[in-house]
């Protein structure tokens, strides 16, 4: 019986596979070759290394001026959305949603270890998580008096963060013009097509003291971290390139790649 589930799991799994790499394949309007580097827009770039996900071959290109990390040919602006509405969760599909959670618990701790330093008291602190997942991150700070909200697109997740008293939205015009104090972007970065405009609009919700951590995958899981939905592979210094330009002030970033930023500067 076990052996029959298997089987049917297995042929299950191979038949999403075939079909959606029929399908990356065969709609032209799904794809993009990206022609020049998302970062300086230099059009030196060459070849850097690929890997199969899901019978599709992800390609990574390099910038030869400024050694920017990007996929190309990858899922175009219109093949994303199709990607995350229909594929992302049947491709990577992990069920257990409670397991999940409890992942997401331990990954919260680790952010808190690293944040605590910069914000002692979490009470009553506004904390706005993107890609909120299915809230875990937000509960650890929720269970320190925070004021949390999230967003997140899957309405599945959404469902199940708000069942677990994690107050869910899709959307940034959901938030009422509210300012945070913290924002937790992990994991979203690399996943985010124009990130220059996303990055814009999160300084919105932020007032000059507000902190942002952000997490992207480390150096040391580079080669686990490539797939279809990543379309940016970011470095320590080109992460930090990159919200330099937005927030001021750099108050760490690591290999692992976390890092914490204050929008300003304090003179204090
Ligand atoms: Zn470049």
């Amino acid at each position: 019986m076990m052996l029959k589930n298997g089987l049917i799991m297995f042929l299950d799994r191979l038949m999403n596979k075939l079909i959606f790499a029929s399908k990356f394949y065969l709609k032209p309007g799904h794809i993009t070759q990206i022609k020049s580097c998302p970062y300086c827009h230099g059009n030196n770039l060459k070849n850097y290394t690929k890997k199969r996900e899901a019978l599709v071959w992800v390609s990574l290109k390099q910038c030869q001026d400024c050694d920017f990390i990007f996929q190309s040919p990858r899922l175009s602006e219109r093949g994303l959305e199709q990607y995350y509405k229909k594929d992302y969760r049947k491709m990577r599909r992990v069920p257990d949603f409670e397991n999940n959670f409890s992942r997401e618990l331990r990954k919260g701790q680790n952010y808190l270890n690293q944040i605590h330093p910069y914000i002692s008291d979490f009470k009553n602190k506004k904390i706005l998580e993107i890609g909120s997942a299915r809230g875990g991150i937000l509960k650890v700070f929720k269970d320190l008096g925070a004021d949390v909200e999230g967003l997140e697109w899957d309405i599945a997740c959404r469902e199940f963060a708000n069942k677990k008293g994690i107050n869910t939205k899709v959307q940034f015009n959901e938030l009422n013009n509210s300012k945070f104090d913290l924002i937790i972007l992990s994991h979203v970065l690399e996943h985010v097509d124009d990130y220059s405009s996303f990055l814009e609009e999160i300084t919105g919700v932020m007032n000059d003291d507000s902190l942002i951590f952000i997490s992207v995958p480390g150096r040391k899981t580079f080669e686990r971290s490539i797939q279809i939905a990543h379309l940016y592979y970011f470095t320590p210094e080109s992460l930090k390139a990159i919200c330099d330009k937005y927030f001021s002030d750099c108050l760490f970033i690591n290999d692992n790649i976390d890092a914490l930023y204050r929008r300003e500067k304090s003179f204090e």
